[in-house]
């Protein structure tokens, strides 16, 4: 008697692209012959959403993987995942002490993105960064705002995006004796409306923040970064949160990455060049834009990690997956402990009212984040729980697109009919 061979799927990452990818997938194959493995490097699910708060104050609950993935019949393993051979189907996991080699029939590729600290000299050596762990990662960096609460000191913050801005708010609150100092190289907030801008300037400014606007940083030394004039700025304190890019094994292992090193990939989440591997979350950038931007975002990593799933089981089932397709709702951008502002972005990622601000805007901003935090384990109970809306946009814009063409090459024809 013969048994046919289980399909092995290995996913790598479990923040929020790869465990709701992980935990659906497996709801959804639950009658099919598949094998799900899930690796990552820390054995509880950070929420990157909260790193910020987790640094002013690191009493946050974390929820352990093997407890979400209880009763899923998924493989755990808490690892760092340190290469992957296309040609032979393989990853090599790191994992208490031993190389571990693993061989999949489909890869899900969710490794995330991390802070960029290769493009300015110093960054590396020595600024914070909010990464859940590592050398200056969130951990050190509340042991040093602790200190430099009690002694009174500068912090200097670079960034002037939705995480410094944050992670400005949230620091100066926690700690008064902090002066904090955020510098950018545009304005502050100028990634969003005017209006949303102005705002959260108001915010930063009632909490004693300053702005080093137009500034942009060319070197870190230890207590001083260096303007592109030259002239220096002193802090006691520095945390780095100017772009995010993709990890490296990526490109090392030879898939098709673009500039950030993101994996590129079709609308069905397969990468370009390597089509067993998927790609989810902010590692990953499809080739065609889903007829909304694909940002790096808690909410893009949710979709994509649950579209992945659904794409796959439809693989696994002989079915034609769809490509993806989906529409923002809105954002919400924390000030503090009691503030926030939240907008609507709907359909195309663009800002828009009504804008909901103070305890109003926070709560709603909680409301998010607990979301994100019980979506695996929703997902784990009723397999396919996350639904969103313009799963039709790609189709549409694609037939429109077409008939377009079709219309400027008539057109064409009417036009230069001597050119036939
Ligand atoms: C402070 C902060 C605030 C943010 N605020 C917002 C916000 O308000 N709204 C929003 O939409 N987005 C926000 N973001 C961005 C958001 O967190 C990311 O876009 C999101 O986490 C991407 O999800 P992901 O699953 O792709 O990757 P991640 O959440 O980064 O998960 C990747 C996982 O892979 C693991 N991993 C990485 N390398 C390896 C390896 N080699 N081996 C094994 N495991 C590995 C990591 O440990 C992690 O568990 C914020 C980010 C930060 C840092």
């Amino acid at each position: 008697m013969t048994t046919e061979s289980k399909t092995r799927i290995i996913i790598i990452g479990a923040g929020y692209a790869g465990l709701v990818a992980t935990v659906r997938l497996a709801g959804k194959t639950r009658k099919q012959n598949v094998s799900i493995t899930l690796v990552n490097a820390a054995d509880v699910f950070v929420e990157r959403l909260r790193l910020h708060e987790m640094a002013a104050s690191p009493t946050i609950p974390q929820k352990r993987i093997t407890d979400i993935l209880d009763g899923t019949g998924v493989d755990f393993i808490q690892g760092i995942v340190t290469n992957i051979d296309l040609q032979t189907h393989s990853i090599c996991v790191q994992s208490n002490g031993n190389d571990i080699h693993i061989e999949y029939d489909k890869l899900v590729y969710a490794l995330g993105s991390t802070i960029d600290r290769e493009s300015v000299k110093g960054v590396g050596e020595y600024a914070y960064l909010l990464n859940p762990s590592g050398k200056r990662s969130v951990e050190q960096l509340h042991q040093r705002l602790i200190e430099t609460n009690t002694a009174g000191g500068r912090m200097l913050i670079v960034g002037g995006g939705a995480t410094g801005i944050e992670a400005a708010a949230e620091f100066a609150e926690t700690f008064p004796n902090i002066h904090i100092q955020l510098a950018t190289q545009g304005q502050v907030g100028d990634f969003t409306r005017k209006e949303i801008a102005d705002y959260m300037r108001q915010s930063l400014t009632r909490f004693g923040v300053t702005f080093q606007e137009n500034t942009r940083i060319t070197e870190l030394r230890a207590d001083t970064a260096i303007t592109e004039n030259g002239s220096p700025i002193p802090f006691d304190i520095c945390l780095w949160t100017g772009g995010f890019a993709a990890l490296p094994l990526a490109r090392e292992s030879g898939l098709t990455v673009n500039e950030r090193g993101q994996i590129l990939i079709d609308p069905f989440m397969r990468s370009i060049s390597h089509p067993d591997v998927y790609a989810v979350g902010d590692s990953a950038q499809p080739v065609e834009q889903p007829n909304a931007p694909y940002r790096m975002s808690a909410f893009v990593a949710a979709i994509s990690g649950a579209h992945t799933a659904d794409c796959l089981s439809k693989v696994l089932r002989g079915q034609a997956p769809k490509p993806l397709s989906y529409v923002f709702y809105g954002q919400a951008i924390a000030l503090g402990q009691n503030d926030a502002i939240a907008f609507m972005t709907y359909p195309d990622d663009k800002p828009k009212h009504p804008f909901l601000t103070g305890k109003a805007g926070y709560n709603l901003r909680g409301f998010f984040l607990r979301f994100f935090a019980v979506l695996p384990e929703l997902e784990k109970r009723m397999p396919g729980a996350l639904f969103w809306t313009g799963k039709g946009r790609f189709e549409a814009a694609k037939r429109r697109a077409g008939r377009s063409q079709a219309q400027t090459v008539q057109i064409h024809m009417i036009d230069k009919p001597e050119a036939q």
